[in-house]
């Protein structure tokens, strides 16, 4: 028989979706085990853009101040058209953007520091399900086949989830499924914004600039591209003819790559399914939360981290773990998504043509009423509702 081992709360996936949940429920002195198949610190393939969401939690987590160092302190985005035009959106609050693997390691060692347990190299292949509900999950820690049970299972094991797939939640829809690809270079000249490149050659789609890390001239360079537009070209050699054509790929030239590139599935939210049924809520990428059109996926799993903690605490005070009584997880995540994934949605086909782009930057430098009104919907959509 495998051995068994018990706990209230089990939390698969230490990424920030993971870290933040098991952090906000071991904090009300929950008796939560957060587990991992990776060995942290790990890298995860990202643009590594911390909206002010994320900082919020990072703030009320304890976690801000090292984020801060470890991170580079943007000031918004800089969007550029298909025609060369450019855009700067000035954001109203703090943005960083912190390596994934320096980020993600602050995170679980905060979830640690909050009194959460954590077991690294634990590779979950199965949820336990009992009698119609979600009991724990089976997994492969330091060579033994343990049974992990527990009253609530949190699937926070990102956008391939085990979890999900287990439980019969998995959307994959090529109209809401997005490929990315980045890599880092270093010595490139930048201002502090994070750059959005609208590149005529590569759209529907976008090249970003990002700025990371607490060393100047180091770049998250990266493409996101809608898979039901994905043509014959690969990711790469969008981003080559990018390099070659653009007067804003052309520094890339004189630059250093420092690391491979990498690329990763991005599940935006509006094919999110219900993400719980009794005994289990997905948070983050496993329950299909990233934002459309931006790409924005670590806002929204720490924030849905906090409501499955706020659930999950209120189910174990009254010892109810039915499918009934978490549907007041997904009832607080379509209260703030909802608006969001649609109002984004409303935009999808204005960035499909590089015309409208044209338009909209042209438009933004010199119109102000517009200019706010864009400012409002860009920072609205990235921030609380
Ligand atoms: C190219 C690219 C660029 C992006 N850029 C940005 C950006 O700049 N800003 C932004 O906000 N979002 C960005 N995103 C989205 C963002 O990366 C995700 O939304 C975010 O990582 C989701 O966090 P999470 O905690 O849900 O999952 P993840 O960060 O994916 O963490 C999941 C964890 O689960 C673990 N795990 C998986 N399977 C198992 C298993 N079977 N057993 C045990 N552990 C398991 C993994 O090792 C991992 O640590 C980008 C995505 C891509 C692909």
């Amino acid at each position: 028989m495998n051995k068994i081992i018990e706990r209230d709360v089990i939390v698969v996936g230490a990424g920030p979706g993971g870290s933040t949940c098991a952090a906000y429920l071991a904090r009300e002195g929950v008796d939560v085990l957060l587990m991992d198949k990776e060995t942290f610190p790990r890298d995860k393939t990202c643009g590594d853009s911390q909206a002010e969401v994320t900082m919020e939690h990072v703030k009320e987590l304890g976690a801000y101040e090292e984020v801060k160092k470890a991170g580079y302190c943007n000031k918004g985005f800089l969007l550029t058209s298909p025609d060369y035009s450019k855009a700067y959106l000035d954001a109203p609050g703090e943005r960083y953007t912190t390596p994934r693997r320096i980020f993600d390691n602050i995170m679980k060692n905060t979830a640690i520091r909050c009194g959460a347990e954590m077991i690294e190299d634990c590779w979950v292949y199965d949820v336990i399900k009992e009698d119609g509900q979600v009991k724990g999950v089976k997994a492969k820690y330091q060579g033994e086949y343990i049974e992990f049970r527990s009253k609530i299972v949190i699937g926070a094991d990102g956008s391939h989830s085990m979890v999900a797939k287990a439980i019969g939640i998995f959307p994959d829809n090529p109209v809401c499924t997005g490929a990315g690809l980045r890599c880092y270079y270093e010595n490139v000249p930048m201002e502090k914004y994070l750059e959005i490149h609208f590149d005529q050659n590569v759209l529907p789609g976008y090249i970003w600039v990002f700025p990371s890390g607490n060393r100047e001239g180091v770049a998250n360079v990266g493409i996101g591209i809608n898979l039901d537009v994905y043509d014959s070209k690969t990711l790469k050699e969008y981003i080559d003819i990018f390099i070659e054509t653009s007067p804003y790929g052309k520094r890339l030239k004189d630059a250093r790559q420092i690391s491979e590139w990498k690329g990763w599935r991005l599940p935006t939210g509006p094919q999110a399914g219900e993400n719980y049924d009794a005994g289990v809520m997905l948070i983050g990428d496993a329950g299909s939360m990233i934002l459309p059109l931006t790409g924005e996926g670590i806002g929204p799993a720490t924030e849905t981290a906090k409501m499955a903690a706020d659930t999950a605490l209120d189910a174990l005070k009254a010892n109810d773990f039915s499918a009934e009584f978490l549907k007041a997880y997904a009832d607080k995540r379509h209260d703030t998504y909802d608006i969001k994934y649609k109002s984004i949605m409303t935009l999808d086909d204005v960035f499909r043509n590089p015309q409208n782009i044209n338009g909209i930057v042209k438009r933004y430098n010199l119109d102000p009423i517009f200019k706010e009104e864009v400012l409002k919907q860009m920072f609205f959509a990235h921030s609380k509702k």
